[in-house]
């Protein structure tokens, strides 16, 4: 009996047979040819790889356990002991803790970039500088990084751009288009879309990089699991739709919030009087992407007062999912931040950071007027 299924079935298990050693000959002698171990590879984890591989246009890409494995492995690729990297300031309070936290501990070191700055790395490189990491959107004030002149400016020193593209998705931007040489992805995020995985994706622009993430992937054990996997790419397949919609609600919600007198500022690039709109349009194709950040009151009561009310933003500390949340950098992602760094950030009390999700684009209207009465 012959099998055809549509989709690619969950391969779920831990190992593959071989019926003599001229098959495990094969293995080792033609690479992608048989599987061995799921570690060092899966259907489906390679097929999540390949997919978003081919929507960013990369050379080679692993999947990852989580978003923070696809930086690891990332900055691992390009460092090593004595090496140091340069970071935007506006990063994701994970990555910013990796370095400070863990990477400080083999040897690598941290410079952290103001967003000003960003173009005039000069004064910053050392002799052991290797990379840059950026956020095509930051969080939680979704500037945006000018990737292709970031990429010249790091060209310049020999940098390595690595591009955390989670906010804006390929759809909007591909970064190794505009110059970088790696984007990586919390999957978790808009490329599975349905809160219900976790994983990461790190791409590669050379094939030589490309390796690299493999190997550091398998050794440091960082691959994602079959069932995960699976899911990431059950959701990857509605991206196009949902990235869309997204944007379309996302733009309706902060054109209403900013019409209301108990918000003091709405930080969303599709706004004509956002700092890089034209960059944005011109970047993200006409699209904006559905995170946005809003700034009440500087109270903690008035935004006790929004979430309590508030019925279709609940308060949950990710983004990206099919359903709207809202999540308070200052209590999670950016907690660890020392004060002057927070204020430096812009990240206040009454900072409340939306992610717009897909539903009736009225529905959440009528929510957050509700809720801000
Ligand atoms: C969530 C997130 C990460 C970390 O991803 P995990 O899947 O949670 O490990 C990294 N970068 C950005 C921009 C994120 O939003």
């Amino acid at each position: 009996m012959h099998i055809h299924p549509k989709i690619t079935p969950i391969y779920q298990t831990s190992v593959f047979k071989f019926e003599d050693l001229n098959e495990v000959e094969q293995y080792f002698g033609e690479p992608g040819s048989r599987y061995l171990y799921s570690r060092n590879g899966n259907p489906n984890s390679d097929e999540l790889a390949a997919a978003v591989n081919r929507l960013e246009g990369g050379a080679g890409a692993v999947a990852t356990g989580s978003g923070m494995a696809a930086i690891f492995a990332a900055l691992l690729a390009c460092c090593q002991a004595g090496d140091h990297v340069l970071c935007a300031a506006d990063i994701y309070g994970g990555s910013s803790s990796l370095l400070d936290q863990e990477l400080s501990r083999l040897g690598i070191t941290v410079t952290y970039v103001p967003f000003e700055q960003l173009y005039s790395l000069g004064q910053l490189v050392q002799p052991t500088t290797r990379l840059l990491l950026a956020e095509t959107m930051s969080n939680p004030l979704l500037r945006v990084a000018d990737l292709r002149r970031l990429a010249t400016e790091c060209r310049q020193y020999g940098l390595k751009l690595v591009v955390d593209n989670t906010f804006a998705t390929p759809l909007l931007t591909r970064p190794l288009e505009l110059g970088a040489d790696i984007v990586l992805h919390s999957v978790t995020k808009y490329i599975a879309g349905h809160s219900d995985v976790t994983a990461g994706v790190v791409v590669a622009k050379g094939e030589e990089t490309a390796a690299r993430l493999k190997q550091i992937g398998v050794l440091y054990g960082l691959t994602l699991s079959p069932m995960e996997s699976w899911l990431a790419v059950r959701g990857l397949k509605t991206l196009r739709l949902r990235v869309r919609e997204h944007s379309h609600n996302a733009l309706a919600v902060a054109q209403f919030l900013s019409t209301q007198p108990s918000v003091r500022a709405v930080y969303y690039p599709g706004l004509p009087d956002h700092p890089q709109h034209m960059l944005a349009r011109e970047q993200g194709g006409g699209l904006f992407g559905g995170m946005m950040s809003v700034l009440l009151a500087d109270d903690e009561e008035v935004v006790n007062q929004f979430m309590r009310r508030s019925q279709r933003f609940p308060f949950a500390p990710s983004l990206a999912g099919v359903d709207s949340s809202l999540s308070y950098p200052l209590a999670t992602s950016h907690r660890y931040l020392t004060v002057e760094q927070q204020a430096e950030l812009g990240i206040s009390t009454g900072l409340v950071r939306l992610s717009v999700g897909i539903e009736p684009v009225e529905e959440l209207l009528q929510d957050l007027k509700q809720a801000l009465k």
